[in-house]
């Protein structure tokens, strides 16, 4: 009754209705919002989506531990300067993390009454917004056998989470049919570290529906938690 094969990244379709919750799957904006863009060598860029080259040097003043330099608040920094360069999609992530919706995306959220997420519009590109999901849910990491790496003595955080796909959710996690919540576990290395954003089956027609660029919705298959 479970797909054979549930890791290929796709699209809502009819036959996979049956399926109560998604993973939403988000491309590279192809911008720093923390960092000077480093010169990218045409080698390099093969790799960037995999790992992007964060030999920039910090702008903005963020906040970050004074031991690790991890970045304390993202969701709190002015994102003062943040341009988007890869304009296209209409939810992305930023090299460091920071989730951008677009105006369209903004406006098929509210049009639908979809629930959960807050936007501030960027100051200095107000096509778009930056993006949070308010409600976290918990990750089964024990489970999933997430690997936790070189944790800070100073600020307690890890230099690099791996292991979030396919994703594994603690038994009785619950998320609304038009809500979007957020994972309570963070993943990736350094200032990519972002959660992963979680859909309702209502909430993923209605993104699939509205044919938004660069949002792919992956199943979580519910009886083992493995999925997408
Ligand atoms: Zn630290």
């Amino acid at each position: 009754m479970l797909p054979a094969t549930s890791s290929v990244s796709t699209r809502i379709s009819s036959k996979r209705l049956a399926v109560s919750i998604f993973r939403i799957s988000l491309q590279h904006n192809d911008t720093y919002a923390f960092r000077q863009r480093p010169v990218i060598t045409r080698n390099q860029e093969v790799y960037q989506d995999i790992v992007p080259d964060m030999s920039g040097s910090f702008v903005g003043g963020a906040s970050r531990c004074e031991w690790c330099e991890e970045l304390l608040s993202k969701w709190d920094e002015s994102l003062r300067g943040v341009v988007i360069k890869q304009r296209k999609h209409d939810l992305s992530v930023t090299y460091d993390g920071v989730l951008i919706a677009s105006e369209r995306f903004v406006a098929a959220y509210t049009a639908n009454g979809l629930s959960g997420m807050v936007f501030r519009r960027l100051p200095d590109d107000s096509c778009f917004f930056a993006v949070r999901a308010v409600r976290a849910i918990e990750f089964d990491s024990v489970r999933r056998k997430t690997r936790f790496i070189d944790r800070c003595q100073y600020c307690g955080n890890y230099e690099s989470v791996v292991g979030a796909v396919p994703v594994f959710l603690r038994a009785g996690s619950e998320v609304g049919e038009r809500e979007i919540v957020r994972t309570d576990l963070v993943f990736g290395s350094g200032d990519e570290k972002h959660p992963l954003l979680i859909c309702g089956s209502s909430a993923a027609s209605i993104i699939a529906s509205a044919s938004l660029k660069g949002v792919d919705l992956i199943p979580i298959e519910e009886d083992g938690g493995s999925g997408g």
